[in-house]
């Protein structure tokens, strides 16, 4: 660990925001908010009982080494390296339930060993084709379904041989009995979440550019927003951002992200985001939309588009200087979202339909919804 500065002063320190401490204790629970905001940093009370007079040191984290280094010296991103006529054959590693119990549904963390074969950039795709005949043309394999990739490029293990994805278990519900229907659940996501260590799945890709992180200026804003799994890429992002030791790119910017979901159980990678927020204080920002559990300004249900109106004169700001804006997520999504920013522009005097035209022509805006 690097240590910046020493300074002597009275503090007001919550014990949890240790983050070697937080990493061992909650490791096992990922779902568990460990430094929820309501509780320990804006609640008096509970911050009063850790109150202390210490030394402080204030710590500029250590980053952890990747490997390979040859994965940062293309130009270009690897594109659909395999194919669903020859897709490549590669090994779960691991199928965690990242989802505490009072979460609608089912979401898992699944890491794949492609043994540096499938190499990826963060923000693109993979295919996987479930195991099984195509109901629609006996005799073929099923169709290919995209993820978008959870882990950098180095994977979760830092050694560029794993990818890691986050799956959404597809449950079909009879509309009229309301009970669920496993006959028609959904094929590949049942197969992920199903699968086991060591089983085999069938992979193509990597895919896609349009959420490739930008990183030609290191100190750019980053605005990224999701639904649920759409996280995914940005967990990526961040981890290349304040995670790993990457010597070419040492990020100085802001990275904020909006994340919404039902409530508190189904958050998504939130202990590691809490991470970076006290650990990169100034360029982490952390906004979360949870519908069952918070009410919008009007009084409704509280969704990532309420999150942004809240924030809109600084994100207009933020994108009149450059910043690139993201979305992932159900397509779903999108439509209110475009309504509150419409809305918001035309309050600030703005024409969203020129606005919106030039943020695309300037590369500063991408939308993978599905
Ligand atoms: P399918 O078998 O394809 O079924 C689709 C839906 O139909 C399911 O909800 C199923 O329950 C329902 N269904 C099945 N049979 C019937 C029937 N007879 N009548 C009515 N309904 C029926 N998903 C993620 O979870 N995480 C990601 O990160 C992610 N990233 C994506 C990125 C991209 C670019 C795209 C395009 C999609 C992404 N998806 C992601 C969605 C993913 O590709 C799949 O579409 C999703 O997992 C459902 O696939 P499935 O095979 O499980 O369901």
């Amino acid at each position: 660990m690097a240590h910046s500065i020493v300074t002597q002063a009275s503090v007001t320190v919550p014990v949890a925001n240790d983050s070697s401490l937080r990493r061992s204790i909650f490791k096992d629970k990922p779902w568990v908010s460990v430094l929820s905001s309501d509780l320990k940093i804006n609640n008096p009370r509970s911050t009063s009982e850790y109150k202390l007079c210490m030394s402080v040191k204030q710590v500029t984290p250590s980053k952890v080494a990747v490997s390979p280094l040859q994965l940062e010296g293309a130009k270009e991103p690897p594109l659909n390296i395999y194919k669903p006529k020859e897709p490549h054959t590669a090994t779960i590693v691991s199928v965690e339930r990242i989802v505490g119990p009072k979460a609608p549904g089912e979401t898992c963390h699944i890491v794949i060993d492609h043994g540096g074969n499938v190499p990826y950039w963060e923000g693109q795709s993979y295919g996987v084709i479930p195991p099984g005949e195509n109901p629609k043309k006996p005799g073929t394999p099923h169709n290919v379904r995209l993820y978008s990739i959870a882990s950098s490029r180095y994977g979760d293990s830092f050694d560029g041989k794993t990818t890691s994805l986050c799956v959404r278990r597809a449950v079909y519900y009879d509309p009229e009995t309301g009970k669920e229907d496993p006959s028609k659940a959904g094929v590949c996501s049942n197969f992920l979440c199903n699968s086991k260590p060591g089983d085999k799945i069938r992979i193509t890709g990597p895919s896609g550019k349009i959420m490739l992180l930008p990183e030609d200026d290191p100190n750019a804003t980053h605005i990224m927003i999701a639904t649920g799994t759409g996280v995914a890429p940005y967990r990526g992002y961040l981890r290349r951002m304040f995670m790993e030791s990457i010597p070419n790119f040492k990020f100085g910017g802001l990275a904020w992200l909006f994340l919404g979901v039902a409530n508190t159980d189904s958050l998504l990678y939130d202990d590691e985001f809490r991470m970076y927020l006290q650990d990169y204080p100034d360029h982490f920002r952390y906004d979360l939309a949870l519908s069952r559990e918070q009410k919008n300004k009007r009084g409704g249900k509280m969704y990532v588009q309420d999150k942004i109106e809240e924030y809109s004169d600084e994100i207009f700001k933020l994108l009149d200087k450059g910043a690139h804006i993201y979305f992932c997520g159900l397509k779903g999504m999108m439509p209110g979202i475009q309504e509150t920013l419409k809305r918001v522009a035309e309050e600030r005097g703005e024409i969203w339909e020129e606005k919106l035209p030039q943020l695309k022509k300037n590369k500063q805006w991408h939308v993978e919804v599905y």
